[in-house]
């Protein structure tokens, strides 16, 4: 292993100053069991997760709650569901107190009055056809028009095999919307036939994510490095899976040996009591994983297997930067 400062040239080495003094603690909060749509595929109803514990409804009960998560070191709540915007007092009782980031789909546009700089991440399952397919409706056409130009918004764009080729044209609606994207790949839990990758498919994605990137770097927020880690689920010779994932609730984490994991991470059920035992489903097989921040952070809590050469360190700091803009620690 070499030192930092050996491997990177001054710019380099600036942007690497700038992301460790971050110190990111995130955890994830399903602020509802309740949500508008019904996605074939939902990690969170199909795993049952909206059945795990009832919705506390005692909004002083949830504002105490953001304290002691503040108190236990949290700086960054991930709110998800559920869908968030049927609770937007629960959403403020974060919003009002810690580093906020709330996924949505995008059918009830936030009131921006009352929450001016939210970052929300707002899902998109494909184009059309995908959408109706796997959602029931055209989600985008409704929320591209609650959020054009929002600076504080960028759509989560799940790709599907059935993507391939078409991206493009997807990608160019949301730059023509005046927002940005960020990538990552559908893990089918509900099975839907034709809906899961192949290897060859994920040859041919990661080649598209890439091409995407090259060609509209001001509205895709992402890295080749990513793809590359999301793609293959491979980083610098470790394969991704249980035993190495980084998203796991701690007081859940019985493994021997622990990896390098999120300090402190819980995903909270919507009672503020109860645990999922990770950031996404609690049924998936690890082996099918593909969620996206996972992976990121796995990138982010492994930065000494990155320290072998100029390339990887650059690597990693391009995830890192990726995961902080997403989650407004810096600016796009
Ligand atoms: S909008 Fe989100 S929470 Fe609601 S069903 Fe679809 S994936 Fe699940
Ligand atoms: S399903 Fe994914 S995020 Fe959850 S523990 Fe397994 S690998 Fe980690």
């Amino acid at each position: 292993m070499k030192l930092v400062s050996h491997l990177l040239d001054d710019e380099w080495y600036a942007r690497y100053k700038r992301i460790s003094r971050l110190n990111i603690r995130s955890s994830i909060y399903d602020v509802t069991n309740r949500c508008n749509l019904r996605c074939k595929g939902c990690f969170f109803f199909s795993s049952d997760e909206h059945k795990a514990a009832p919705e506390e409804m005692d909004l002083t009960k949830w504002e105490r709650f953001v304290h002691k998560e503040i108190d236990r070191g949290v700086n960054l709540a991930i709110l998800i569901g559920g869908e968030p915007t049927l609770c937007l007092d629960r959403v403020e009782a974060f919003y009002k107190r810690v580093s906020t980031f709330c996924a949505t789909n995008g059918l009830i546009k936030l009131p921006r009055d009352r929450f001016p700089d939210l970052m929300v991440g707002i899902s998109l399952w494909g184009d059309e056809t995908d959408e109706k397919t796997l959602r029931g409706k055209d989600a985008f056409s409704i929320s591209s028009k609650h959020y054009e130009g929002d600076p504080y918004a960028y759509y989560l764009y799940t790709l599907t095999p059935k993507q391939i080729g078409k991206t493009e044209r997807v990608i160019q609606k949301i730059a023509d919307a005046g927002l940005k994207v960020h990538l990552q790949l559908l893990s089918n839990d509900e099975g839907v036939d034709g809906f899961s990758w192949t290897p060859a498919e994920l040859v041919d994605i990661r080649a598209e994510m890439d091409a995407m990137l090259d060609a509209y770097p001001r509205t895709v927020v992402s890295s080749k490095y990513y793809h590359e880690v999301i793609c293959t689920g491979r980083m610098q010779g470790q394969r991704f899976g249980w035993q190495a994932c980084p998203s796991v609730t701690i007081t859940q984490d019985n493994r021997d040996p622990q990896p390098r994991r999120l300090t402190n991470f819980i995903r909270w059920a919507s009672d503020l009591e109860t645990t999922h035992r990770c950031c996404t489903s609690e049924t998936r097989d690890c082996a099918t994983c593909k969620d996206g921040a996972a992976h990121m952070s796995w990138v982010m809590v492994n930065k000494r297997a990155h320290m072998n050469s100029s390339k990887d360190l650059q690597n990693w700091i391009e995830v890192y930067e990726m995961f902080a803009k997403l989650y407004q620690f810096i600016p796009w």
